[in-house]
């Protein structure tokens, strides 16, 4: 578990395309440049960790492409302790992505083998979440709600109605709906019961499953 110079200055180019292609959060820009996205990948694909594209990960899964990560870690608008609830913890890139923003992470991943992995590598990073779950993501984790934010790594056929109802008034969700391709979307809990929504180009992730396996 090397983190090299080589790896650091690669990691520094990966942020230069990443502005580029619009990405302005110094603070999103600065964790994407700490979190060495090399050391989640398995090691055929150490060549390619820098490079901003999506891989495959272990259980048929992919670890997300890194504008996309960027995109949507942009759009949660993180402060420090926030409270954020993720589904589909995947390689656990998105939460060590979180995790040094300061915030309070809870991830849900529903492949047995993925949880298992990543809840044994993220501390040995120093990636200490708050709790990730072997679960089902469409059910959010009541016990830990309301949420300042939810995060969907996964491309969901629609909204789940718990993940609404787990949000803080002021609260954001970000996740990608559609069936093929997704289109990103965030909803924002103005009130109680009112709900703002953005919708923001199209995205392509594996799908969000129901139940665990
Ligand atoms: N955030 C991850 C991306 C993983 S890809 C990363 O940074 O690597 C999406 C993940 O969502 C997969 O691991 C998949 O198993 C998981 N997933 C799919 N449906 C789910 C559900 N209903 N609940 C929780 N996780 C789910």
């Amino acid at each position: 578990m090397k983190d090299t110079y080589k790896h650091k200055g690669l990691r520094q180019q990966l942020v230069t395309i990443l502005k580029g292609k619009g990405i302005t959060d110094a603070n999103v820009l600065k964790a994407i440049g700490n979190v060495p996205r090399h050391l989640f990948m398995d090691s055929g694909f150490l060549d390619y960790a820098y490079k901003d594209m999506a891989f495959p990960i272990a259980a048929d899964q992919t670890i997300s492409q890194p504008y996309t990560v960027a995109f949507q870690t942009e759009l949660l608008q993180v402060k420090k302790d926030d409270k954020i609830l993720e589904i589909g913890t995947g390689s656990g890139y998105q939460a060590a992505v979180l995790c040094e923003l300061g915030a309070r992470v809870y991830s849900i991943e529903r492949q047995q083998e993925l949880f298992k992995k990543t809840n044994l590598f993220l501390p040995k990073l120093g990636y200490r979440a708050k709790k990730l779950i072997f679960g089902d993501g469409y059910k959010g984790l009541v016990e830990e709600a309301p949420f300042d934010s939810i995060i969907v790594t996964a491309g969901a056929p629609f909204v789940p109605k718990p993940l609404l109802s787990q949000l803080k008034i002021g609260g954001r969700l970000v996740i990608p709906v559609g069936e093929h391709t997704q289109v990103m979307t965030l909803i924002i809990r103005k009130d109680t019961k009112e709900f703002e929504q953005h919708e923001f180009g199209e995205f392509r992730f594996v799908p969000l499953l129901e139940d665990k396996n």
